[in-house]
């Protein structure tokens, strides 16, 4: 739980419930503009991220921040009050640096979403959660005993609101950094969190590629700090 030599605002953390101070967010404070489509995107096995060609658009206070990427961490990185999940995804939104403007104010870079998901025998899957498992299992195939350490790009689309929950209303904020770190070994601040409560079940057959090339490890929890992490949840 020590930030050094990092800095003070890193992620994931545990988010306790009841240190979390409530506020009401302005109406465009986060605003859902993909397209509800499958959208045409590239699995790069490399980053083990799903990157979107297509264009889709998340209202971020006033921003229109684009989704690059998504990737998953199993197990959870983040936990609400010590609670984790057995996998939780990322969505990548970089925020436009208009005059870099946000370098003087400091604010954020980057708005990252984060959603939970359980694996559960009764569950029925989304379908662009099954396309996804399944691309990784061609992959898998393809690749064969001895990987090599190229760069495969694999077309799909996908449908993002699939991977996320169906209240997107209720989530808690805090100002974190990225869990990966960059080249350097750093793990980059300014990055907005917006973390959803609501767990997404998933059937234990149609996550199992997914949670094998998970390559991206859950980091530890780390130090909160003097943040204050803001919610519109209730309970
Ligand atoms: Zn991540």
């Amino acid at each position: 739980m020590f930030a050094w030599p990092y800095g003070s605002q890193q992620s994931p953390i545990n988010i306790e419930h009841h240190q979390t101070i409530p506020v009401a967010f302005p109406s465009d404070y986060l605003v859902f503009k993909y397209r509800d489509l499958e959208l045409a995107g590239e699995f790069h096995t490399d980053d083990h991220n799903f990157h979107f060609n297509d264009v889709a658009i998340l209202g971020y206070n006033g921003s229109d921040a684009r989704l690059q990427r998504v990737h998953i961490h199993a197990r959870s990185e983040h936990r609400i009050d010590n609670i984790d999940h057995d996998f939780e995804i990322h969505f990548v939104h970089p925020l436009p640096d208009i005059h870099c403007a946000n370098h003087v104010t400091g604010d954020s870079n980057h708005i990252v979403l984060a959603a939970f998901f359980k694996i559960a025998e009764t569950a029925t899957t989304p379908k662009s959660i099954k396309a996804m498992n399944l691309t990784l299992q061609k992959y898998s195939k393809d690749r064969g005993p001895k990987p090599e350490k190229v760069d495969t790009k694999i077309p799909e689309k996908l449908n993002p609101y699939e991977f996320l929950p169906k209240d997107r209303t209720k989530f808690y904020r805090y100002e974190g950094s990225l869990t990966t770190s960059d080249s350097c070994g750093f793990y980059k601040e300014r990055v907005t969190w917006i973390v959803f409560p609501e767990v997404i079940e998933v059937a234990p057959g149609d996550v199992d590629e997914l949670q094998k090339h998970a390559q991206e490890k859950a980091r530890p929890l780390q130090a909160i700090n003097r943040r204050v992490i803001l919610r519109n949840v209730t309970r």
